[in-house]
This record gives structure tokens, C-alpha cells and sequence, in this order.
């Protein structure tokens, strides 16, 4: 493993001519953003890029025109390249069957302070927001074009993961390098629509879920849950209802837990104060001081204890 700079990360890129582009399985905004904005910038610069994503796409993110060409390993013909470009994943596991599937050499940009530092080589940047603002930055810092649908869709990468610039990882340059998506064509209205949109029917999940909601600890946790037969309501895109507790006046840890199964319940963490990374490392997951996530062997109820043991 290396812990490269960006004009080695630079000279890479010029070197190698097939590049296989991955993100984290559960792709999010800024997974998809990224991925399909540097897809573009690599095809610009006259690579062949195939991109790859061992999981679904939700739909909400198919308003960005290259999302279409996003393939499932299955639907990969050839997996011989000179790069695999993982983006906005920590670990190996998170890329699912890709990192078994491609064997070039690995090549990682990622902001997450719990970055295993599994690739050949990293390119990290904890303090940025997200991994699109990386990329914004990287393009800028090469003048590589930033086209108006690279711009939409790094803008969309950068508002997702910070809470369309509301959380507590937006600095100063999160806003500065949104500002250049904006002035290379980004429409922050048209972004919030797609990402934003919901529909009646998950409205009325909604009241179910607000329903589960738990506060302990004197108020300072709370916990929403969403079991089995809510989450075969919910589907894969379960944004915003770890959002429906974090703002509550008291509360400094909001947990969301979704039920896989029986024994296996997917926890979202989510802090004002405390450092809710290191409490996702218990768990074998992690992510940021502010907000991570993890797998828990044990179902809702079990999971709750779990959690309420390891949190002060
Ligand atoms: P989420 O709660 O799924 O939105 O994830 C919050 C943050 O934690 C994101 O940066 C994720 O990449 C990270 N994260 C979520 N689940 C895991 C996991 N099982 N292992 C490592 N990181 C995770
Ligand atoms: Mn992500
Ligand atoms: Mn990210």
C-alpha cells in the first residue's frame, strides 16, 4: 500500500489507457456522482473506462445521463485493465464481487477517516466532504473541463453527502467547490428534485416508521427501526429517515437500524458530538467521526442492547 499525491495520482491516470471504475456497494449520491462525473473526465481525456457497480442504482439517480452505462459485474465482458479506480469506498469488502473479479492494480480516492487503506495505492482526503469534492478539486487543480453534466452530477456527489451543505463536515471549500459545479452548469433545483423526490406511498411508510421511534439515555439517543415488513415497504432507498430524529433538540446520537433478516440488522449512525466512527468500529463498520454505519449480527431488539452497551 501506498499513500500516494495527487500528481502521482496524476500520472497514473495519463499512463494507463483501460480503467475499470467501482464505488461501494449501497451506492449513495456521492458513490454515483463521483462515478459517473469521472467517468466522463476519463473518457474526455481518451481512456477507455468501463464502469461497474456490484448492486442496484437506485432509480432516483438515473436523471444523470451516463447512470445508464453503469453495469453490473455480470455485464462485464472483459475484466482485463491497467487500473481499477475505486471511489467513496473504505474497505475491500465494499466493493463487493468487483475486487475479486478485476485483478489490476488498485487504485483508491475516498474521504473516509476509516479508510482501510486496502488499495496498491490511496489518494485520501479525510477532511473533504466528499469524495465528488475531491474530484472537483482534482479537476480543477489538472484544468481538466468540468462539462455541465460532470458539474450536475459532482454537485450532486458534494449535497449528499453533506446535507446539501447544512452538516458539520461543510467547510469552506465544500461551498467553493459546489460554487465551481454551479458555475460549470450545475442545477442545485433540478439535483434536489431528483434526489429529494418521494411519493405518497412513502409517505405513508413514513408514519409507520415515525411510529418505532425510541429515545434513551436521558434523550441523548434516538433510535429509529425499520423491521422487515417495513423495509420490504421501503425498499433499497432508505435516505431521510435517519433524518426524521437527528434534529431533535436533544439528541446527540441518531440511529436508524434496517432489518436484513432474522439475525442481521444495518445500522446508520449519526452525531452531533460524540465520535460515532469509533462506535461503528466496534461493529467492524466505520465511516466518519459524524456519521458511519455497520453490520450487527442480531436482530432489531438484539441490536439496540448492542449499541446502547457500547455508547456512554
Ligand atoms: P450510511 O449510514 O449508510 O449513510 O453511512 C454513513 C457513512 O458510514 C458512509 O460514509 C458510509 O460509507 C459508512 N458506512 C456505512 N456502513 C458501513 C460499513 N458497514 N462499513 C464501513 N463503512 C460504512
Ligand atoms: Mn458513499
Ligand atoms: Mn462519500
Amino acid at each position: 500500500m501506498a499513500i500516494i499525491t495527487k500528481e502521482a495520482l496524476k500520472n497514473a491516470l495519463d499512463e494507463a489507457q483501460r480503467i475499470i471504475l467501482t464505488v461501494h456497494v449501497h451506492p449513495d449520491g456521492d458513490a454515483i456522482g463521483s462515478m459517473v462525473a469521472f467517468y466522463e473526465a476519463l473518457s474526455n481525456e481518451g481512456k477507455e473506462v468501463t464502469m461497474v457497480v456490484d448492486d442496484t442504482v437506485p432509480a432516483k439517480y438515473s436523471f444523470l445521463a451516463q447512470v445508464a452505462h453503469i453495469k453490473q459485474p455480470s455485464e462485464v465482458l472483459d475484466w482485463q485493465a491497467d487500473m481499477l479506480l475505486v471511489l467513496d469506498a473504505s474497505t475491500f469488502e465494499r466493493i463487493g464481487k468487483v475486487g475479486s473479479l478485476c485483478k489490476a492494480p488498485i487504485f483508491n480516492i475516498d474521504h473516509h477517516i476509516s479508510n482501510s487503506q486496502f488499495a496498491d495505492s490511496l489518494y485520501l482526503c479525510p477532511e473533504f466532504a466528499a469524495t465528488g469534492e475531491i474530484l472537483t478539486y482534482l479537476c480543477d487543480s489538472w484544468g481538466w473541463p468540468i462539462t455541465p453534466s460532470m458539474a450536475n452530477a459532482l454537485y450532486m456527489a458534494i449535497a449528499t453527502d453533506c446535507g446539501f451543505f447544512r452538516f458539520s463536515n461543510t467547510t469552506e471549500q465544500t461551498l467553493r467547490m459546489g460554487a465551481l459545479c454551479v458555475a460549470n452548469g450545475a442545477q442545485p433545483n433540478i439535483v434536489s428534485e431528483h434526489v429529494e423526490v418521494t411519493t405518497a406511498a412513502r409517505i405513508e411508510v413514513m408514519k409507520e416508521a415515525l411510529q418505532t421511534i425510541q429515545f434513551f439515555k436521558a434523550g441523548r439517543v434516538a433510535i429509529i427501526a425499520l423491521d422487515e415488513a417495513l423495509m420490504a415497504k421501503v425498499g433499497d432507498d432508505t435516505d431521510g429517515y435517519v433524518d426524521l430524529i437527528r434534529n431533535v433538540d436533544t439528541v446527540d446520537i441518531a440511529i436508524l437500524l434496517k432489518a436484513v433478516d432474522a439475525h442481521t440488522t444495518r445500522v446508520s449512525l449519526r452525531a452531533k458530538v460524540t465520535d460515532v466512527n469509533a462506535i461503528a468500529n466496534q461493529f467492524g463498520g466505520g465511516g466518519h467521526v459524524k456519521a458511519a454505519g455497520c453490520t450487527i449480527n442480531a436482530n432489531i431488539q438484539g441490536a439496540i442492547e448492542h449499541l446502547l452497551a457500547v455508547i456512554a
